[in-house]
């Protein structure tokens, strides 16, 4: 393929393979999807040029999904997208519209399933200027691994009444002697050693690959002790299995270390989920890497961005062994749609991420330290400047703008 026409990146013994002219595949999203994917698409290209000189530069591939796609191929989900996400490795989207009704399921959770994008991956890191409800922001740096795939968010529930809750609630009441009431609605929580120690593996691969300090392990496994305790559970067996030098418990962190982490080690430990709800507000910087199960681990993401500026600024992936798709984390605001006005930082932070999956570090850097830049200068998009004094309020594109001026 020639070099216009861009590559394929690959892998090879595991490890990511990326040509200078990669071909990555886009959703622009729904909503606000256009207005932010248009900002965020000029930085990230600028960037490339700025700290390449034109020896690196990423083709861009539109993928249709969403209101797009369902316009032009009846589909609102075509094939040939989730075939590209495959084929390229590397994707990132916009937000896409949940249809209602006819039983059309989440685009965003179809991705996921389809893919098998088994972790999302949040980092969660303050910058200086936005406004955030926290006393110490500054000490908030946190990636959380949230497990996608299992627990009750695997889809496996009937409805009150149903033909299945009822079959269900006879059985379990009859073979094991329990005494749910008939009229109950059931799901069911599946977790899994496969699903929990793909998850945490890859969350304590990466608290060593970024050299961070711990890995916490969070859980309700004092109340659900077979299924969120067995995550626990498997992620310690797993870390002495696998990771024996890189990483210490916390047991062993006081037993054998006296509270001093040695250099190179990386602690594991667990938490509670409800605790950790509290520590995560009350001593921030005690947190580094955070592993949990689905439904734990989506509450805290979200909790979590309110902590550094809500979801307009926070960035987000779901990762397989092989593909990793970067989004933003908010949905498609629709009455903003098309007026040019909404904050894309949520994108353009979601793009560095992906800069540095791809190894393209200095890109990556250059558009972290533009965008700290430009919202230290106060100029920021509607949502920042009603909560900051001083701001000047500027459009999408204005920010985008001024972003790449500061390059
Ligand atoms: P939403 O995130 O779209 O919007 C809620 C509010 O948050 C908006 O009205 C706006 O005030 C604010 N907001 C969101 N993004 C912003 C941004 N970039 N800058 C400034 N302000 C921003 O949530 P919703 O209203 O619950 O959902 C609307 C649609 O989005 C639904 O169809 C939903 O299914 C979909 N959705 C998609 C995703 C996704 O694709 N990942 C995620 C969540 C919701």
């Amino acid at each position: 393929m020639s070099a216009d026409a861009g590559e394929r990146i690959t892998y090879h013994n595991g490890k990511i393979q990326v040509p200078d002219t990669p071909i990555i595949p886009y959703i622009e999203g729904d909503g606000i999807g256009p207005d932010i994917w248009r900002a965020t698409e000029r930085v990230v290209d600028a960037a490339v040029q700025k700290s390449y000189g034109g020896r690196k530069k990423i083709v861009w591939r539109e993928v249709l999904a969403g209101e797009k796609a369902f316009n032009q191929t009846g589909e609102w989900l075509p094939k040939a997208t989730l075939d590209d996400f495959k084929t390229y490795k590397v994707g990132i989207k916009g937000p896409l519209t949940t249809p209602v009704g006819g039983g059309i399921r989440s685009l965003n959770v179809t991705i996921r399933q389809e893919l098998d994008l088994y972790a999302c991956v949040r980092p969660v890191r303050y910058i200086a200027g936005v406004p955030s409800p926290m006393r110490e922001p500054e000490k908030v740096d946190m990636v959380i691994f949230r497990e996608n795939t299992e627990d009750v968010y695997a889809g496996i529930e009937w409805a009150s009444g149903s033909p299945e809750a009822q079959k269900l609630i006879t059985f379990v009441n009859q073979t094991f002697n329990r005494s749910i009431d008939p009229s109950a609605g059931i799901g069911i929580k599946p977790i899994t050693r496969f699903g929990s120690e793909r998850l945490i593996r890859r969350a304590i691969q990466y608290a060593i690959d970024h050299k961070r300090r711990s890995v916490t392990l969070m859980h309700k496994g004092n109340i659900m002790k077979f299924t969120e305790g067995a995550f626990r559970d498997y992620g310690y067996q797993l870390a002495g299995r696998e990771f024996p030098d890189q990483v210490i418990t916390e047991d062993a962190l006081y037993r054998d270390y006296g509270g001093r982490v040695p250099e190179g080690k990386i602690v594991l430990k667990d938490r509670i989920a409800d605790i950790t709800f509290q520590q995560v507000l009350l001593r921030p910087d005690e947190f580094d890497v955070i592993a949990a199960p689905n439904l734990n681990g989506d509450y805290l993401s979200d909790a979590l961005a309110a902590q550094v500026g809500g979801v307009g600024m926070a960035p987000g992936s779901n990762v397989s062994d092989e593909v990793a798709v970067f989004e933003a984390t908010h949905g498609t605001a629709p009455k903003y749609a098309n007026q040019d006005k909404v904050n894309p930082s949520s994108l353009i932070l979601s793009a560095i991420m992906m800069l540095e999956h791809l190894g393209w570090q200095e890109a990556a850097d250059r558009i972290r330290q533009g965008l700290e830049s430009t919202i230290a200068q106060k100029i920021v998009t509607y949502d920042l400047a009603r909560q900051t004094a001083g701001a000047r309020e500027v459009k999408t594109s204005e920010f985008a703008s001024a972003i790449i001026d500061s390059l």
